[in-house]
């Protein structure tokens, strides 16, 4: 199995993963050539996307999913609640099956595990995906860490990890205080502490690869995040991954 992101933060959200003879798409925050330029990067074309599985209904992970899945005839998956959100998006051309938090299935060789994360949209879930031997788990867009996601991301193999922001950075930034208050808050994006917490709660012992994800540009610092989870893992700083907004990360594989 193995896996790259296209990009990752507040301007675009998109993953890859591969498993046997299946590549999905997870999230799409990205306009159609833009989508089809990152993935020409990782060696990839559209037509060998299996299909989209979709986080919930924020702009910078749901806005370029449609198009792609028009233009390319993917399928795609979603929670209720999400869809609902996106009705006219999706009313024609997109074959669309809805998805219920905490039940598996599969697309091709790439088994899929939703499951719901407390963040501000109207159905939200995170995936955990496997190929039958090693998971790789995907936690973004939530405000806090519940037990539940603790214990499903525990003992995975690969881990991309939200780390918004710097609490000090976004709370002497220049941010308005309802924007502060909805980053910050329950239902908002995981800090580095939150993040770092939660490596130090679950069973990091498979761990091969651990990404760090949707850094804000104005409140974090990649060199911030990086020292808040090796800190914790006691790791080398080098053997954190940070996902960028432009670059997104390169492909790894799960071994
Ligand atoms: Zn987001
Ligand atoms: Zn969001």
């Amino acid at each position: 199995m193995r896996f790259a992101l296209l990009g990752s933060g507040s301007e675009g959200n998109a993953l890859v993963v591969g498993a046997g003879q299946t590549c999905v798409l997870m999230d799409c925050g990205f306009g159609l050539r833009e989508t089809e330029r990152r993935l020409a990067r990782l060696g990839l074309s559209p037509g060998q996307i299996s299909g989209i599985v979709v986080t919930h209904e924020h702009g910078d992970h749901i806005s370029g999913v449609a198009k792609l899945a028009k233009a390319h005839k993917l399928p795609v998956w979603l929670t209720h609640g999400t869809l609902r959100q996106q009705e006219s998006a999706f009313a024609s051309d997109v074959v669309v099956t809805e998805i219920s938090p905490d039940s598996p299935f599969s697309i091709g060789d790439v088994h899929v595990l939703p499951y719901p994360v407390p963040h501000d949209s109207a159905e939200p879930v995170q995936f955990v995906f496997g190929d039958g031997a090693r998971r790789l788990a995907v936690l973004t867009d939530a405000g806090h860490v519940t037990p539940h996601i603790r214990s499903v991301l525990t003992g995975c193999d690969a881990l991309v990890l939200e780390c918004n922001h710097d609490t000090t950075m976004l709370e002497l930034g220049n941010y308005p205080l309802t924007l502060k208050r909805r980053v910050g808050g329950h239902y908002g994006h995981l800090n580095n502490q939150q993040a770092a917490a939660l490596l130090a709660a679950m069973d990091c012992g498979r761990l091969q690869h651990l990404v760090a994800a949707h850094l804000s540009q104005r409140n974090n610092t990649p060199e911030l995040a990086v020292q808040a989870l090796s800190t914790v893992l006691g790791c080398s700083g080098e053997w954190v991954g940070v996902a960028t907004q432009t670059g997104g990360v390169d492909w790894r594989e799960l071994a």
